[in-house]
């Protein structure tokens, strides 16, 4: 998309698509024209260069990419919206300063792409609606899945019907721009409903399909010439990726009642039976603890408080808790252990990606983040080994359930205990929240877990949720080993990227700090972070959307090595005259040839 393919297609007579950083829709008649969605505006400029002036200007959806150009629209022009997201249009604020979109995130549809400045909406649509528009009659659909409120727009112009679809599939390959847009429960939260949208998003095409449009006009990719063949091969690719995630998901073992066609079959990881826990060790809540010979206690993760009273009612279990060890930065994992230090002094362990976000949350945007902010006392680097009583305990980097996760190998009394927060369970991989990183393919994310469990051989996995020990045989082993073998494949053949994992991975780019604090007359300093999932070296350049009046330093650019993560620093003056409150800033981003408009953000809080 854009560079080279870039420009004006001309569809019918009154009809065009100006193939910027998005698809934008130009009806024309006379000297004014109807625009379907706008992208960051710079279709404006084409349109003044042919003598066109935007009247009414239809969006799809409520995300940035599709309409942060709108402060350039002339004064008078008609803004309709879909009427079921108004709101993430003209009161933007609204989503921003709710805290329940910044903490504790476990429902996030629709999510962070929200516009950082309100616009002033005169019209909304309802299913079904039609009006005209010169020389166009226009339909509205509902189309969800994408967004739970995004339409589509049906023309009827110069004998042709043209449907704009807005982000539901990509091309007429059948692919998708991205997939954690999807992320959404069915019968579970957000957090466990990876590709939960996938239906919505089909059903959606099929209804598009069934008006027998001549051509579908996707926001990212090229116009479809054959909307249901592009539909079919959809559905497709989204069946075959489904089947591979399911096929050895841990949420088969937390809910089985959702999956009754992948507890076995072939190809299917089988389910099989827990072990007897040690009597050395004990389960309260999501946190573990071992005894020692000596009546020491080592402790894992402290999410409750009431986790905190049943060690303490537990009385003559040990003398001392000495260490606590943090598996990873979910609340679950993280809310009470500055009350379970208070209340037995003991050391806080942690390996160094998980110990980088709970020690600072407020630079972190991710699924289940808790804002209490855990000071790590002793940051172990993957491998590190330690002797604790008759145990060695071995920090690892275990990028299963998120990228930031920490396993804690126990050796001792005959055992290899491996605790691997909720990396896995009896049902497998715990890969089901795309803002949790789940990087594929060789040597990232679960393809590596399942290294360190073969080179580790651990006799006892546990998993704070799950009340019994587990580990998997040979065969299961070489099931989840094939299964991510497979992914690069299956998945890549969703997405137009050349790696699946920009399509995965929600947070390829990102500000950090997140959100930070600062004051009138001081810098304020960002950096852009991109983990360049590519073969190859690329170039990110980006800048900062500033608030009116306000300056800095021009657009950052750097060259990232094949599979390494990158970061621009990005600085800008605080006024002195700044008003107090939040501004959420977003970052343009030049990646290889593509611009992607303010694809990221950063968030200021001015005290
Ligand atoms: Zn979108
Ligand atoms: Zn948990």
């Amino acid at each position: 998309m854009t560079g080279a393919d870039s420009g004006m297609v001309e569809i019918t007579d009154h009809l065009g698509v100006y193939r910027g950083n998005i698809n934008v829709g130009i009806v024309r008649q006379g000297g004014k024209c109807l625009l379907v969605d706008l992208g960051d505006g710079s279709v404006l400029e084409e349109l003044g260069d042919i003598g066109l002036r935007p009247d009414h200007v239809v969006f799809t959806h409520h995300h940035r990419d599709q309409a942060c150009g709108a402060g350039l629209l002339p004064g008078g022009t008609k803004i309709g919206v879909p009427g079921e997201e108004r709101w993430l249009f003209e009161d933007v604020g609204r989503y921003w300063e709710d805290g329940g979109n910044r903490w504790h995130l476990y429902e996030f549809h629709p999510h962070h792409l929200t516009l950082t400045g309100s616009i002033r909406v005169t019209e909304s649509y309802v299913d079904g609606q039609e009006f005209t528009w010169g020389p166009a009659r226009i339909t509205v659909l509902s189309t969800p899945g994408h967004t739970d409120g995004s339409v589509s727009y049906l023309l009827r112009v110069d004998g042709k019907i043209v449907c704009f679809s807005g982000d539901l599939i990509h091309d007429g390959e059948g692919r998708l721009w991205e997939l954690h847009s999807l992320q959404k429960g069915k019968g579970t939260r957000d957090y466990h409903g990876f590709m939960g949208a996938r239906d919505e998003v089909t059903g959606s095409l099929k209804g598009i399909a069934g008006r027998k449009p001549d051509l579908l006009v996707p926001s990212h990719g090229e116009v479809i010439t054959d909307p249901a063949g592009a539909v079919s091969r959809l559905e497709g690719r989204l069946s075959r990726c489904y089947d591979t995630w399911a096929s050895t998901s841990s949420l088969r073992h937390y809910f089985p009642k959702l999956f009754p066609s992948y507890l076995d079959g072939p190809g299917i990881m089988p389910i099989k039976q827990g072990l007897p826990v040690p009597d050395y060790l004990h389960h309260i809540g999501t946190s573990w603890f071992i005894s020692s010979e000596s009546r020491s206690c080592f402790a894992m993760d402290c999410g409750a408080e009431g986790i905190i009273d049943e060690l303490k009612a537990m009385g003559n279990w040990c003398d001392s808790v000495e260490g606590l060890w943090i598996t990873h930065h979910h609340d679950d994992h993280v809310d009470f252990v500055p009350r379970f230090r208070e209340e037995f002094g003991c050391e806080i362990i942690a390996e160094e990606h998980v110990a980088e976000v709970i020690g600072d949350p407020l630079a972190w945007r991710i699924p289940c983040i808790s804002p209490v902010r855990v000071e790590v006392d002793r940051r172990m680097a993957d491998g590190d080994k330690w002797r604790w009583h008759e145990f060695t305990m071995t920090a690892l980097h275990l990028p299963g359930q998120t990228l930031y996760s920490g396993g804690l190998l126990v050796e001792g009394r005959g055992h290899r205990l491996l605790f691997s927060g909720d990396s896995f369970t009896p049902g497998g991989t715990d890969d089901h929240c795309c803002g949790n990183r789940n990087l594929i393919g060789k040597g990232l994310g679960y393809d590596r877990c399942i290294e360190i469990l073969r080179e580790f051989e651990p006799t006892h996995i546990f998993n704070a949720h799950v009340d019994v020990a587990f580990r998997f045989d040979r065969e299961q082993l070489g099931y989840i080993e094939n299964n991510q073998a497979s992914r690069p494949a299956i998945f890549g053949g969703l997405f137009p990227w050349d790696d699946p994992n920009y399509g995965l991975d929600e947070h390829w780019i990102r500000c950090h700090p997140y959100e930070q604090i600062g004051h009138r007359g001081e810098t304020f300093e960002v950096e852009v972070v991109a983990t360049n999932h590519s073969g190859f070296e690329r170039k990110l350049g980006c800048s900062l959307v500033k608030p009116g009046g306000w300056y800095g330093d021009g657009p950052g650019s750097i060259d990232i090595p094949a599979g390494e993560e990158g970061r621009a620093r990005l600085t800008m003056e605080i006024p002195r005259e700044a008003g107090f409150g939040m501004y959420v800033l977003p970052v343009d981003v030049r990646y290889g040839s593509m611009h992607l408009p303010q694809f990221t953000e950063a968030v200021l809080r001015v005290e």
